[in-house]
C-alpha cells in the first residue's frame, strides 16, 4: 500500500482479461491451433507475468521477434514451443539449439546455415518457414522457394514443421490485397511437403475461416486492441494507466500553461499537474489534444505534454475529486488504448509498446492477486 502511495503513475495489467482474449480466439478458430505472440515483452506489458498464465490456459506456442527474448522466454516457460521471429542471426544456431527455441527460417541463407547446423550432429529443434506472399519485409519469395524445393534433402535437413506468412493489410477487410496474399499463400505452400500452415496475426483471424489455415499468430488482439478497426472490438480492454495529480492551480485569462504557452487560459478555472509525460510514453502528439477521465468526467489535455509532467483542465470536476494525490484515468474502461492511439496519431501498438519503465505496475489475476515479480 506505501508502494502506491509514492506512485505517481499506475499501470494496472489484467492478465486475466488477456488470457480470456487468448481463450477467445482460440474458441472461434479452433480446431486451428491459437498460438500467442509475446515479443517485446507482451507488446509491454510483462511477458513474466503473461506467457505462463497463457501457458496455463493451454496455449502452446509462442512466438518472440528475436534470440534474447527467446531465451528469456524459455527460462520462464520451460515447456511450450518457442518460436522465434528473426531466425539465427550472426552464426547464432547453437544458442537456439541450446534454449531449444524454433528459428523461423526467413531466407535461404538461414536455412543453408540451419541445415549446416542440423547436419552437423547436434540437435537442432525443428524449424519454420516464412514465405513472402506479399508483405516484402521477411520470407523467401517464388524463385527461392523453387529453388528450396529444388533441394529436398536441404529441406528435410531443417525439419520444417510450420510454413508461415503474414498479411500487409489485415486490418482493413476491404483490401484486395487480402485475398492476393490468401491465394499466393496457398500456391506457394504447396509446393512444399505437407505441412501445418499459418498464416493469421489478430486481424487475419476475423478475415474468416479461409484465412486460418492450422494456426494463428494473435499478438495485439490478446492485449485488447481492436483486430476489426471500424467496428466495434470484440476483444475486452485488458490495461488501465493512471497519473497521479501533483498539484492543481487556479488560473483566468490571461494566463498560460506549459512549454510554448500554447494554451491560453480562457476562462477561470482549475488546472491539474500530472506525473506523467512523454518519457512515460504519454506521447508528445497528445498535446492540446487528448483527454483523461476522472470520476467520470472527461477533462482535456491542455498545453504541451512535456517529459514528466501533463496539463488538464479539470474545472468542470468537484473539488472533491480533482485534487493533489487524486489519480487520474489516461487509459482505462472509459479511454481504449485504440483512442489514444488515434488521438496521438498512431496505432494502439506503439501505445502499448511505449509505455514507460517509470510506472508502477501491477498485474491482476486471480493466480497472483496483485502481486508484483
Ligand atoms: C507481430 C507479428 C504477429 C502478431 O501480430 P498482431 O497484429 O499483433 O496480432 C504475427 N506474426 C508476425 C510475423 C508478426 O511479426
Amino acid at each position: 500500500m506505501t508502494d502506491l502511495a509514492r506512485a505517481t503513475s499506475l499501470l494496472t495489467i489484467d492478465v486475466d482479461a488477456i488470457v480470456a482474449n487468448w481463450r477467445r480466439i482460440a474458441s472461434l478458430i479452433a480446431p486451428a491451433e491459437a498460438a500467442a505472440v509475446v515479443k517485446a515483452n507482451c507488446y509491454g506489458l510483462g511477458v513474466a507475468h503473461i506467457a505462463p498464465a497463457l501457458f496455463a490456459a493451454g496455449c502452446r506456442s509462442f512466438f518472440v521477434a528475436c534470440l534474447d527474448e527467446g531465451i528469456q522466454l524459455r527460462k520462464i516457460l520451460p515447456g511450450g514451443m518457442i518460436y522465434v521471429l528473426s531466425g539465427p542471426v550472426g552464426g547464432a544456431e547453437s544458442e537456439f539449439a541450446a534454449h531449444n527455441l524454433i528459428p523461423v527460417l526467413n531466407s535461404l541463407a538461414q536455412i543453408t546455415g540451419w541445415s549446416a547446423f542440423a547436419k552437423a550432429g547436434s540437435a537442432a529443434p525443428a524449424s519454420a518457414l516464412h514465405l513472402d506472399t506479399g508483405m516484402t519485409r521477411l520470407g523467401l519469395d517464388e524463385a527461392e522457394l523453387d529453388r528450396l524445393a529444388a533441394k529436398p534433402n536441404v529441406l528435410a535437413s531443417v525439419r520444417p514443421i510450420l510454413a508461415m506468412s503474414h498479411l500487409a493489410c489485415a486490418d482493413d477487410d476491404t483490401s484486395p490485397k487480402n485475398n492476393e496474399q490468401l491465394a499466393t499463400f496457398r500456391r506457394l505452400s504447396g509446393r512444399l511437403p505437407a505441412m501445418p500452415l499459418s498464416l493469421s496475426a489478430s486481424g487475419g483471424i476475423f478475415l474468416g475461416r479461409a484465412f486460418r489455415f492450422d494456426m494463428a499468430r494473435p499478438g495485439a488482439a490478446l492485449y485488447g486492441l481492436n483486430p476489426i478497426p471500424g467496428r466495434p472490438n470484440p476483444m475486452t480492454q485488458v490495461l488501465r494507466l493512471q497519473g497521479k495529480i501533483l498539484q492543481i492551480r487556479d488560473v483566468d485569462s490571461p494566463m498560460t500553461v506549459g512549454y510554448g504557452a500554447s494554451h491560453r487560459v480562457a476562462r477561470r478555472g482549475r488546472i491539474a499537474t500530472v506525473a506523467i509525460g512523454y518519457a512515460d510514453g504519454w506521447f508528445r502528439s497528445l498535446s492540446n489534444r487528448g483527454h483523461g477521465v476522472i470520476g467520470g468526467i472527461k477533462v482535456p489535455l491542455v498545453g504541451r505534454v512535456s517529459m514528466d509532467l501533463t496539463t488538464f483542465d479539470v474545472t468542470d470536476v468537484p473539488e472533491a475529486l480533482a485534487h493533489p494525490g487524486a489519480l487520474i484515468d489516461l487509459i482505462g474502461p472509459n479511454i481504449p488504448v485504440d483512442d489514444v492511439a488515434a488521438m496521438a496519431g498512431t496505432i494502439g501498438y506503439e501505445v502499448l509498446t511505449a509505455l514507460g519503465r517509470r510506472h508502477h505496475r501491477r498485474w491482476l489475476s486471480r493466480a497472483t492477486e496483485g502481486k508484483p515479480a
